[in-house]
């Protein structure tokens, strides 16, 4: 039977049509003025979905490139550094940090759970002789799906001067992240997620707290060194070739998150969450994470008593051609994920329960086909 592809994978996620379009074009001289032109555009848009009045950093990278311009750029080696973490990417940043020399300490939060803002102002009391340089803090956490609550952990602080850097890449543009309002020093995301287009950059956004540390930073950089990017853009250039595809992809990926609106885009994927959830729970399945602190880009899902995550998603890809993500690391092969972010409709959600039932009843569990799409469907109609 003719399939037809779904990637519900929390990143690299599905490209609209006419951003694909818009990428489809002759090369132009990165040092000309129609690329001048474009990616002043593209800067001042970026501004307007980081939320702030400081300028964004671009990055040919993964997002994970970001996070380490990020570390190189606010941090000295020895530096004590206070790595939150609920999950992989928290252990990433943390990692990267640890491997530049910074003197890691970490608070680790349980796999499924939230980073608890009340811990972390009690250790920043602790801490009457402000050691501690800088605050990692991870916004979505991708492998448990669960979202933190960057507000109240940046609340945390207080007085405290250390530096607040928050791992935004499967958030950004997909729930509120207000970097000005809520006092966040630095920023980093990625392009391939809710920003819609193929992975292949990554973005940081510094306050001027941030560029202060960032002139007595220590730690080695060539190619991650913010300066040099910020003379760069100042002339609407990049200091190094640029992938300008993806320049004109990301241009016009702006133009759809602001003509559906940044406010809808989040009222979007929190209403894709409530349907997928609700679905799953009319099916007897059980998220990792509990509905206070449920993301609204991923929802990790606990693999039903005696079948195996794997098998769940290699028929749901096999037969039915929706792909989805596995866990990650002590999660492996217990829970799967559904990715929901960036260019995904409510219907895909409503096709994702449909094949999920009819996967799920053919791997032996008792299933009330329709039971879960008619739960989600509820959902879509009284929004
Ligand atoms: N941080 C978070 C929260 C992520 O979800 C990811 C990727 O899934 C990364 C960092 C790393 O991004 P990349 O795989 O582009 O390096």
């Amino acid at each position: 039977m003719l399939q037809k592809p779904y990637l519900m994978v929390p990143g690299p996620t599905a490209v609209p049509e006419r951003v694909l379009q818009a990428m489809h074009r002759p090369m132009i001289n990165h040092r000309g003025p129609q690329y001048e032109a474009m990616f002043k555009e593209i800067s001042a848009g970026l501004k307007r979905l980081f939320q702030t009045e400081s300028d964004v950093l671009a990055f040919p990278s993964a997002g994970t490139g970001a996070l380490e311009a990020a570390v190189v750029n606010m941090l000295s080696p020895g530096d004590l550094v206070l790595a939150v973490s609920t999950g992989v990417f928290g252990d990433r940043f943390a990692e990267i940090a640890a491997r530049y020399g910074a003197n890691v300490e970490k608070m680790d939060f349980a796999w499924g759970t939230a980073a608890d803002p009340v811990r972390l102002a009690e250790r920043l009391a602790q801490d009457e002789n402000h050691a501690i340089k800088a605050i990692l803090l991870t916004h979505n956490e991708t492998s448990t799906g669960v979202m933190n609550d960057i507000e109240a952990l940046a609340k945390a602080r207080g007085g405290h001067p250390a530096l607040i850097m928050v791992d935004a890449v499967s958030s950004l543009a997909a729930m509120d992240l207000r970097m000005d309002a809520w006092g966040i020093d630095l920023v980093a995301t990625g392009s391939q997620k809710a920003l819609m287009i193929p992975p292949g950059l990554g973005f940081i956004a510094m306050n001027e707290r941030a560029w202060a540390a960032q002139a007595e930073a220590k730690m080695p950089k060539f190619y991650w060194d913010a300066q040099a990017v910020k003379k760069s853009l100042a002339k609407g250039q990049n200091p190094y070739t640029p992938p300008v595809s993806l320049f004109f992809g990301l241009t016009e990926a702006i133009k759809c998150i602001e003509e559906e609106g940044l406010a809808n885009v989040f009222t979007r994927h929190r209403r894709l969450r409530d349907m997928l959830r609700q679905g799953l729970q009319a099916l007897g399945l059980e998220p990792l994470a509990a509905s206070d602190v449920a993301s609204p880009a991923v929802t990790a899902v606990k693999a039903p008593e005696g079948i195996e995550a794997k098998k769940i998603q290699k028929l749901m890809r096999e037969k039915y051609g929706i792909t989805l993500a596995g866990g990650q690391k002590q999660l492996e092969n217990k829970i799967f994920r559904v990715g929901h972010v960036g260019y995904v409709a409510a219907t895909d959600i409503l096709v994702t329960l449909a094949t999920l039932e009819m996967a799920l009843s053919e791997l032996g569990m008792a299933v009330e086909l329709g039971s879960g799409v008619r739960a989600a469907q509820k959902v879509m109609m009284e929004g």
